[in-house]
């Protein structure tokens, strides 16, 4: 039997309709607003922050794009940081990456305060989530994953998972994601000898390793739930890191690119905007009094 589609198109709606209900609560005076540093002229940055600005406008959050030429050295970036830091209007700040190889990214991405990080790629917010506290920030693909799988209901103690890709953006954080929902996690890279079993043996398969379909049907346990975060061109088309066709008729659940993955990441990180304004506003006692951001933090 075919798989079920996991449409993140379609679960990323609703939660960016609930986010907008909610930011519809604050005056428009005082709406969340997130920082976004764009540096250099890599044109699939450029579409993503528009997609960022957009989605963050359908919702109610307010974006400034600062955009610099890829030969603003490190200090100069980091003053720009500083001031945003600083800045009590701004309640999150990211950084596009790539950035250019000139720039330090641990350097700068550590500089981001990290009540401010809203990315989750800071090594404070990364170490709050290896500790699996509430406070983390959690890095916007990853928590987007998570969404998804618990969107089809499985229970995922006790799952073994596979998460293919060892980035400090997607897979290592990923990988503490399902440790923390108690998931059984081998983290497979580019040096892993033996990836057709490792994947065979898994109950929840995470691909993150930018690879146009790497992994096979024919690895996939019958009714593997399978994620697809890679994003590829093969034929002058999108597609995954999984084989998408073939797959699906192996999965129980499966996500679609585009559609699936994707769209989590934009509204995981308007997520984490609001919970990062709310925060700061109970922080500045807050009194409105009818907070819903869900964090237990603002007013009851
Ligand atoms: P990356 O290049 O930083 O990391 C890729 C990882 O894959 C590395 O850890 C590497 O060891 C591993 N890898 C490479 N070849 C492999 C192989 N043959 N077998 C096993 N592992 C292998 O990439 P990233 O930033 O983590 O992104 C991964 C993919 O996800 C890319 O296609 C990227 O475009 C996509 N992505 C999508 C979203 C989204 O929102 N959908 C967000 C971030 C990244």
């Amino acid at each position: 039997m075919s798989a079920q589609i996991i449409s993140g198109k379609e679960i990323s709606a609703i939660y960016r309709e609930k986010l907008a209900e909610k930011i519809r609560q604050y005056p428009s005076e005082n709406m969340p607003v997130l920082a976004v540093i764009l540096v250099g002229d890599d044109e699939a940055s450029k579409i993503y922050v528009r997609n960022k600005k957009k989605a963050a406008a359908e919702v109610g959050i307010g974006c400034e794009v600062m955009e610099f030429s890829s030969t603003i050295g490190e200090n100069a970036l980091l003053e720009v940081i500083d001031e945003l830091n600083d800045n009590p209007h701004i309640n999150g700040i990211i950084v596009q990456l790539p950035l250019p190889k000139t720039l330090n990214s641990l350097k700068i991405l550590s500089r981001i305060r990290p009540e401010k990080d809203v990315d989750g790629f800071s090594p404070y917010n990364t170490g709050l989530l290896s500790y699996n506290h509430p406070d983390a920030l959690i890095s916007a693909t990853p928590k987007g994953v998570l969404e998804l799988l618990l969107s089809t209901g499985i229970e995922l103690e006790g799952k073994s998972a596979v998460v293919v890709g060892r980035s400090n953006i997607v897979g290592k954080p990923m990988a503490m994601l399902l440790t923390n929902h108690n998931c059984t996690v081998t983290l497979a890279h580019s040096k892993t000898g033996n990836l057709p079993d490792i994947v065979s043996q898994a109950d929840i398969v995470v691909a993150a390793c930018g690879r146009a379909k790497l992994i096979k049907a024919e690895w996939l346990k019958d009714g593997a739930v399978v994620v697809d975060v890679g994003i590829n061109r093969m034929d002058g088309k999108l597609c995954g890191d999984v084989d998408f066709e073939a797959a699906k008729e192996k999965a129980a659940f499966i996500t679609p690119v585009p559609g699936g993955v994707g769209p989590m990441t934009v509204a995981m990180l308007l997520e984490n905007t609001f919970a990062a304004f709310c925060r700061q506003q109970s922080a500045q006692a807050c009194d409105y009094g009818n907070h819903q951001c869900g964090c237990g933090k603002c007013c009851p």
